[in-house]
């Protein structure tokens, strides 16, 4: 006997309930197989019965800074239904969390904390400052994952990693040796956008481009005589940096430009300074821009960098890290470089050299953490040689002679965006200059200047012995751990040994035990699929694509043979996600003040109101408008559940009473219907089994919109709507009724219980189809059911309906009976839904029975004719639409009022009585109304003529206000004539 549900549906109080249980219960954990025969079985090896396959996903780790946004609820959400679909389905389901160390952000985050106290990063020096980021990532860290398990994510919290963590970092390290005695480690000169708030490269990805109304300046260079001396002729050039000719080493022209071809040879001198410069000859130079002249700062432009490189030119930095002038910047040295360009073009305007300033819009870089200006400038970096890393990515991506793919990208569309990408990819700045994260295991030698690379921390140099070793300060790039992951997380590679969680060890680091213990790489590596945004694309996705084909190919398969490239792969499906944006189709942002908060929609509607809203807008390649009123009819939806689940309850108590119980066994696996069932069984059964096989086919397709449409329709417009109207006629619960005897009363039962039992089990099954869209309620109403004693933890471990209908193209068809029914049904409710509606136009009161006729012509009725002959079928009508019908096979009269439909028309001869009115209470009403109606249409006007109000409202604001101010003042007219044509009392 299932329990009581409270009458109201609480969500918030069944959702903590649940979300902690499962973590407790740790019901999503998928340990470590234990054996070779069960890890071939998980990898599908074996055909067995038995066999099941394993669907492993990672989650995208969060910055262990991060709070939880609407776009992580969609990722999450989508990735949830798909783990808890194929969990379901009998797969072995491992989804795997953790946080990533985010170098950039989270030093940022606590450098402010820092400042707030009086105290900076350089002052506490980089032991003390990186045990400072430890602890707070103790205390506040991994916020996002508090949130996820209250949001009930299905993963695998014993596996939860931390990109710092040892077995981690031993990774990394490895990594980097590796690759460093393979020879696609190197350090080097190079341009690379630099953020001189942050004092570190970043990466092009990081970069973010705003255009930006700025000048062009004009500056005239002196071309020298022979003698050294100002020959009085000078070349113009331009920029929109003035501050950086302070390092130009060159000014280039064209070869065959015209203008110059008297000055090849000749020298500048550089304005402001001693120097002088050459004019080089390159091709690259375009003539048509400008003057034709470029001044050359091969270390501030990455383009200069080319041309100097190509003329074998110096480079000069005039900047330390910080974007301050340095000591190369002669007179302004120690000017900010704002402050620097300001003084130059005064400078220069006081010479003579000035030759014009011009507006002009250019794009400008900022640091995507802190928005400052990013500043190309020269520094030495750590690189990774990018092939043949990046050819071994594009293999795995693209589709081979048989039109096979290593990974498939869906959307298809993304997979050339991704292939373009990679193959313009250049060599990856890997070093960054913070303090947070894994520091470089280099050692720079002061004797011999050589570096040594090691996997166990070094006491002397390897080149020479020299102990005046120091290691490098640069960390890694953040993406350098992440992109590791796939490998990582499963072991490699150091196989066998446990995560420690927390700060590595330094004399852990690189030691390397040589056990070969690889159970879960075997059993879970590659991945089944990745989900993931589009702006990670190139950060992450490829970088795991480039090092799990790079690192895994050394681990053999399972039975010793080598590892092709189909195997390596990190991941065999990426599913790229679409963005949540504004119910307007904005982008949010904070800026723009349009962002949604998950967390509070949450509380006020519900995790699985919430869920469903986005999974029933989801479908791939197309951007969601997440609208709050949506919300709102889902949370309506789990309304009707609980409903429909209390009613259900009710019934089974009832029938309890009389000792009809309905058999367990009937619970649990997919309902059929007998062919002698009444038409309501055979039909709910009927759409069940579609309505499962469309589900399971929209979730294998990535349709989550397919998928949860489908099931709110047969949930609430065929099992709420419709088959439980007719339910409730069968339940007969009486004792006894007059005249029957014990057999006419079994069989009564029998009936009784025949239909419970049906009624139970399409609802149990519904809501197992349900579950991994809206897991809390159903987990609440299915343990309900069961009163405390479920055959299982969670409703989560239980199998997911399959339908025997899905056919060999995925085409639905059910057999000869199931159709049937729904043939027979399908007019049932048409001839129903048509005296309804009859009956609400010629004003039949709701309660009263009248006679009513269904008119078919002989043509084409006589498929309705046929169904409403039967006894069945005609009390169904009569019962649903409370008529007393007959059935006429003819033409309706012609002086009889009809409603016309598809095969039939139905008639009901009712004149509603006149109505008597009550002038007192109706002049009562329509006064009430009309000072309803008048304050309402003030208030609009009023906003309306607001016009601070009109500068900032958002467009769709304003229309809806005039809309509904139009609305209004058609109302008020109506009302106010109405109460002028009301008869005197
Ligand atoms: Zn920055
Ligand atoms: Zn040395």
């Amino acid at each position: 006997m299932p329990h009581d549900l409270p009458k109201a549906y609480d969500p918030t109080a069944i959702e903590d309930h649940w979300a902690e249980y499962w973590v407790r219960e740790k019901l999503f954990a998928q340990p470590t197989p234990s054996s070779a025969t069960e890890t071939a079985q998980r990898r599908g090896a074996s055909s067995g019965p038995d066999a099941q396959s394993s669907f492993t996903i990672l989650l995208p780790p969060p910055n262990v800074t991060g709070n939880l946004h609407m776009g992580h609820m969609f990722e999450h959400t989508e990735s949830d239904i798909l783990m808890r679909w194929r969990r379901m389905c009998g797969d072995r389901v491992l989804w795997v969390p953790g946080t990533d160390h985010a170098g950039i952000a989270t030093q940022m985050l606590v450098e402010r904390q820092l400042v707030s106290e009086g105290s900076s990063r350089q002052q506490m020096g980089r032991e003390a400052f990186v045990e400072r980021v430890w602890k707070w990532r103790q205390h506040y860290g991994g916020n996002i994952l508090n949130q996820m398990k209250r949001l009930g994510a299905s993963v695998d919290w014993q596996r939860e990693y931390f990109t710092m963590d040892e077995r981690l970092s031993v990774a990394v390290r490895e990594a980097f040796v590796r690759l460093h005695e393979q020879g696609l480690i190197y350090r080097g000169a190079y341009i690379v956008n630099w953020c001189p708030r942050c004092q570190t490269a970043i990466s092009d990805l990081e970069v973010v481009y705003d255009e930006h109304k700025g000048h062009l300046w004009e500056i005239r260079y002196s071309v020298l005589d022979d003698l050294g001396q100002d020959s009085g002729e000078t070349i113009t050039v331009a920029t929109t940096r003035p501050e950086t000719m302070l390092g130009d080493t060159a000014v280039a022209i064209h070869p065959e430009d015209e203008r110059y071809l008297h000055l090849h040879g000749r020298k500048l001198h550089l304005p402001l300074t001693e120097r002088e410069i050459p004019i080089v000859l390159d091709e690259w130079v375009s003539r048509e821009f400008g003057t034709g002249a470029v001044k050359v700062t091969p270390a501030h432009d990455p383009n200069d960098f080319a041309i100097g490189q190509r003329h074998d030119l110096p480079s000069i930095n005039v900047m330390d890290a910080t974007g301050l002038i340095n000591a190369e910047g002669g007179a302004y040295a120690g000017l900010d470089r704002y402050a620097a360009r300001k003084k130059i073009v005064a400078d220069l305007e006081a010479q003579g050299l000035l030759a014009g300033i011009k507006d002009h819009t250019h794009n400008v870089g900022h640091c995507d953490r802190c928005k400052t200006v990013v500043e190309p400038r020269l520094s030495t970096q750590w690189f990774i040689k990018i092939q043949p890393l990046a050819d071994k990515a594009i293999a795995a991506v693209k589709p081979d002679a048989e039109g096979n793919k290593a990974i498939r990208i869906v959307p298809e569309q993304y997979e050339k965006v991704y292939l373009e990408w990679m193959s313009n990819i250049h060599d990856w700045c890997i070093s960054r200059q913070l303090w947070w994260g894994h520091r470089i295991p280099a050692w720079h030698c002061a004797s011999c200047r050589k570096v040594t690379v090691a996997r166990v921390d070094p006491a002397a140099c390897s080149h020479c012995g020299s102990e005046r070793i120091t290691q490098e300060t640069d960390v890694l790039d953040t993406w350098f751990s992440s992109g590791l992951l796939p490998v990582s997380v499963f072991g490699w590679p150091n196989f066998g040994k446990a995560n420690t969680p927390g700060a590595p060890d330094p004399s852990h680091l690189g030691t390397w035990d040589g056990s070969e213990n690889r159970a879960d790489f075997d059993a879970f590596y590659p991945t089944s699929l990745l989900v993931t945004g589009f702006d990670i694309l190139f950060f992450w996705v490829a970088r795991m694509i480039m090092f799990g084909c790079w690192f895994s190919a050394d681990v053999p398969l399972p039975d010793g043979s080598k590892r092709e490239l189909k195997n390596s792969v990190p991941f065999r499906e990426v599913y790229i996600h679409a963005l949540v944006r504004d119910a307007n189709r904005e982008k949010m942002s904070k800026t723009k003040g349009n962002v949604v908060d998950p967390i509070e929609i949450v509380k006020q509607y519900g995790t699985d109101a919430v869920r469903f809203t986005l999974a029933s807008m989801a479908s791939p390649g197309t951007d969601i408008a997440f609208n709050i009123a949506r919300t709102e009819g889902y949370r309506a939806f789990a309304n009707k559940i609980w409903n429909a689940a209390r009613f259900l309850f009710q019934n089974v108590d009832r029938a309890a009473e009389i000792g009809i119980f309905v058999d367990p066994a009937a619970l649990g696996a997919m309902p059929e219907a007998a062919d002698d069932a009444p038409l309501e069984a055979r039909w709910i059964v009927a759409e069940l089994h579609s309505t499962a096989a469309k589900v399971n086919e929209s979730l294998a397709n990535y349709r989550f919109d397919d998928a949860a449409n489908t099931i709110y329709q047969f949930f609430w417009g065929s099992f709420c709507d419709w088959y439980l109207e007719i339910v409730k006629l069968r339940l007969d619960f009486s004792e006894e009724q007059a005249g029957e005897s014990a057999s006419q009363r079994d069989r009564r039962f029998n009936d009784t219980k025949a239909a419970l039992t049906t009624f139970v089990s399409v609802f149990e099954t519904s809501l197992r189809l349900l579950s991994p869209f809206m897991p809390f309620i159903t987990e609440e109403i299915w343990n309900a059911l069961y009163d405390g004693n479920p055959p299982s933890k969670s409703i989560a471990l239980t199998s997911y309906p399959q339908s025997r209908y899905m056919g060999d193209k995925k085409t639905i068809r059910l057999n000869h009976a199931y159709d049937h029914a729904v043939l027979e049904m399908g007019v049932i409710q048409s001839v129903i839904t048509s005296l309804r509606a009859e009956r609400k136009d010629r004003g039949v009161p709701e309660k009263e029975v009248v006679s009513a006729t269904v008119y078919c012509s002989e043509q084409d009725g006589s498929l309705t004719a046929g169904y409403i002959a039967h006894d069945d079928d005609r009390k169904l009508c009569n019962s649903l639409a409370r008529v007393e019908l007959s059935l006429k096979m003819e033409n309706p009269p012609t002086a009889v009022k009809i409603r016309t439909e598809i095969g039939f028309s139905v008639a009901i001869p009712y004149e509603a009585p006149e109505r008597t009115i009550d002038v007192a209470a109706e002049r009562e009403r329509l006064t009430k109304d009309i000072a309803k109606y008048e304050k309402g249409l003030a208030n609009a006007e009023r906003q309306l003529g607001n016009p601070s109000f009109l500068a900032k409202a958002p467009a769709h604001v304003v229309e809806g206000l005039k809309k509904q101010a139009a609305e209004t003042r058609l109302l008020l007219e109506k009302a106010r004539r109405e109460l002028d044509s009301l008869p005197p009392e």
